[in-house]
């Protein structure tokens, strides 16, 4: 078993105080404390605090089992399959409560309080399947994936513990696996997208050999559960720094893995505007300011955005056979969504949601009709005009866009009636109003005899 040197690092040297936890983080240390049980604050929020960012959460570490964690405390559940966690209900947040967990597969000591079925599952190819073995606090540090986030606080002295250099990588930035990086990756192939992750978002780079086998076992990605890709992936592109993270991730390989047929097309040369994953990048741009200037995406509002350009040319290829244009959408997105199910899963809803926003963009411009107040009613259309906003890039969609913020201003959706106060001109080009087609015959001019059969 791989063994560590371990630091203690005493209060007066560091910065971490009691304050900076939550006021729920603190008392449920201390009520583990004052039972008997060792209780730290562990990961990313110890990371988070050291250098000056805000913590997301706090998730605390004890050597009391899940069940005496639950005994403890009333607002306690006990969550997960793999490895049973207990959850701290408060009114504004829960506090993760995990029971030092080991990877040591070969232990053999007789601690095992994981019950049941506890050992190190691994497939074939060295893919962690299960680990739900109990361990001391030295393991529990060496099974986290980076120096970086394996960081304890012990509410006993205050002190932080680092079992394995993570203090010295943080201040030097950079991202590091605890271990052989082929063994940590191979186990795991999510951790090389949180590399990603995390060097993006902290400003970090990510130490040489980790990237060269991050570059090395980039297929590797594709092994990991599908839905837990798509959950990662989100993460990457709402972290703030999305659009490192797609460079990082293009550069690695791991982008053209997970999105074989999209990263195709991203290569090709466009004629205008050099290559389309330069506007991809530009799309994730736009989502990092916003996001930096406070607004939130939902994940089909980042999805249709950042795929709205494929999407709408492979609609536009795969309009044969007298297909309508919403039929053709509608058929490029199912194809999207089932390409990419083995790697990257869109739950179903995400995907209607999708189809719905590019759906609805083309109504702006094709089908406000005679009662563009009955198009602003419909449900989500905030979103859909967002949708607008962000991916126009052409002056009349710009103009578009303009147009629909001052038919809105002029009537808001509810209350009052609607439909009067269209701003001047009516909307531009293609989102005008249109007029009805007269629907009587012209007669045929006399004397043009029809040709007979
Ligand atoms: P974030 O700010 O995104 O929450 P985090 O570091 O807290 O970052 P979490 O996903 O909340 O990340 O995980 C909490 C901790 O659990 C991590 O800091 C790390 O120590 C450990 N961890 C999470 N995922 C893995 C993994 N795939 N392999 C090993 N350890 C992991
Ligand atoms: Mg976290």
């Amino acid at each position: 078993m791989t063994t560590s040197r371990r630091i203690i690092i005493p209060r007066t040297e560091h910065p971490i105080s009691r304050r900076s936890l939550s006021d729920n983080a603190v008392r449920a240390l201390y009520r583990l404390r004052d039972h008997g049980f060792r209780a730290y604050v562990v990961g990313g929020c110890i990371r988070d605090l050291l250098l000056g960012r805000e913590p997301k959460d706090f998730d605390l570490a004890t050597d009391a089992t899940p069940g005496e964690v639950k005994k403890l405390f009333r607002n306690c559940r006990l969550v997960g399959r793999r490895f049973r966690l207990a959850h701290l209900h408060f009114r504004d947040e829960i506090i993760e409560v995990a029971t030092f967990r080991s990877t040591a597969a070969d232990r053999d000591d007789g601690d095992d309080r994981g019950g049941g079925d506890s050992r190190i599952v691994k497939d074939d190819g060295g893919m962690i399947l299960r680990d739900n073995l109990f361990g001391t606090p030295e393991e529990d540090a060496l099974r986290r994936d980076f120096t970086v986030n394996a960081l304890f606080y012990n509410i006993a002295d205050f002190s932080l513990i680092d079992y394995v250099g993570g203090l010295h990588d943080l201040e030097r930035g950079v991202i590091r696996t605890i271990g052989d990086p082929v063994v940590r990756f191979t186990e795991d192939p999510v951790r090389m997208l949180r590399a990603i992750r995390f060097t993006a978002l902290l400003g970090f780079r990510i130490e040489p050999d980790n990237w060269e086998v991050i570059v090395e076992l980039a297929h590797l990605s594709a092994n990991a559960a599908p839905p837990r890709l798509y959950e990662e992936i989100l993460k990457l592109f709402l972290s703030g720094e999305g659009e490192r993270c797609y460079q990082l991730l293009r550069q690695s390989g791991i982008f053209a893995v997970l999105f074989p047929a999209v990263s195709t097309w991203l290569e090709t040369e466009a004629e205008a505007d050099g290559y389309p994953h330069v506007r991809f990048g530009r799309a994730l741009e736009t989502v990092d300011a916003r996001i930096a200037a406070g607004e939130s995406f939902s994940p089909p509002l980042l999805l249709a955005l950042l795929f709205r350009e494929y999407l709408e040319e492979q609609a536009a290829a795969c309009r044969t056979g007298g297909s309508s244009p919403q039929e053709a959408l509608d058929a490029a997105v199912a194809r999207f969504a089932a390409e990419l199910a083995p790697t990257v899963q869109i739950p179903h809803k995400v995907v209607l949601g999708i189809r719905g926003l590019l759906s609805g963009l083309r109504r702006f411009t094709a089908t406000p009709g005679r009662r563009p107040h009955a198009f602003v009613a419909r449900p989500g259309f905030g979103e859909l005009l967002r949708c607008l906003e962000l991916t126009a890039d052409s002056p009349d969609e710009k103009k578009l866009h303009a147009w629909w913020v001052r038919y809105l201003a002029a009537n808001p959706p509810a209350p009052g009636p609607a439909g009067e106060g269209e701003p001047e001109g009516g909307p531009p080009e293609s989102g005008r109003p249109r007029r009805r087609r007269n629907r009587r015959r012209r007669r045929r001019s006399p004397g043009v005899e029809q040709a007979g059969p």
